[in-house]
């Protein structure tokens, strides 16, 4: 499958802030596996996440959320929901491309997600916001259907958008209904600033420390190492560039964070976790309280 146009450019999302930031009692580690290097960054990020595991003495568990949507084109092309409530015929779909690795990732502790960019949104500022959002519940709404059809082999129950976008945090009232009980989109760094290229802002940061709402846990984007497939591979996507040289510099820049984020747990008896294993004490809203 191809259809990939899945972010604005390597300097956009690549996490370059201290280990100093994570100090605490628990770190996630999360992985946006979103293009045609799928397979080799999976295999890449787990091995460094092996050698640092057995040097440090740590259980890392990684959050793997995978990319499943329609193709760039699809989003660009149509402008009304009726548009997006058919099924998914061409498109990214990380979950077949990546199958195996990802089961066999789910069996020692990782947890799989789904990765979803806003791209009628961000593209089609043409159309109001109202028929956009209609848009894009339509389009939520036939991506998950398809996924769970496709592969019901994955439990999936958590989301991150991607660009940390939420184009209306509306769209939350939807997500249990699509089997989704935890949310990864929110970054409060961003505060309302552009989104990418685009003319879109980010939203205003609705929760700051992981909370509870509703049926839906948001877990905003602190205490968390972002990479992405990419990252590490070297590649020539067009909209992203990265020589082989660069590319180890990522894996070194990998290793060492999480080992430095690794000693600093130990000392404070913290622990990596993913979304599913984060204890419900850690949340604030009525259900951590
Ligand atoms: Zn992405």
């Amino acid at each position: 499958m191809t259809g990939s146009r899945p972010a604005s450019g390597p300097s956009f999302l690549v996490d370059r802030r201290p280990a100093e930031r994570f100090e605490g009692s628990h770190c996630f580690v999360t992985i946006d596996a979103e293009t045609d290097v799928i397979e080799t960054g999976i295999r890449v990020i787990s091995e460094l996440r092996q050698e640092v595991e057995a040097r440090e003495k740590i259980r890392i568990p990684l959050v793997w959320f995978v990319r499943f949507q329609r193709s760039w084109g699809e989003y660009v092309e149509n402008d009304s929901a009726a548009a997006f409530a058919g099924p998914v015929t061409e498109g990214y779909d990380g979950f077949a491309m990546a199958r195996d690795q990802l089961l066999e990732l789910l069996r020692r502790g990782d947890e799989v997600g789904w990765h979803y960019h806003a791209y009628n949104y961000v593209h089609r500022d043409d159309l109001s916001h109202a028929t956009r959002l209609e848009i894009l519940r339509a389009d939520l709404a036939a991506c998950a259907r398809d996924l769970r059809q496709a592969h019901p082999e994955f439990p999936v129950r958590s989301l991150r958008f991607g660009w940390f976008f939420v184009p209306d945090y509306a769209i939350y009232d939807e997500l249990s209904g699509l089997g989704i009980v935890r949310d990864a989109s929110i970054d409060p760094g961003r505060g309302d600033g552009p989104v990418g290229p685009f003319s879109a802002r980010h939203l205003r940061p609705l929760v700051t420390a992981p909370t509870r709402i509703d049926g839906l846990t948001l877990f905003p984007f602190s205490k968390t190492v972002l990479m992405h497939d990419w990252t590490v591979v070297a590649h020539d996507f067009g909209w992203s560039r990265l020589e082989k040289a660069e590319a180890a510099d990522k894996r070194r820049r990998f290793v060492n964070t999480l080992a430095a984020i690794a000693a600093r747990l130990k000392q404070a008896d913290g622990e990596f976790l993913t979304y599913e294993t984060a204890p419900a004490s850690m949340l604030e809203g009525p259900a951590g309280e």
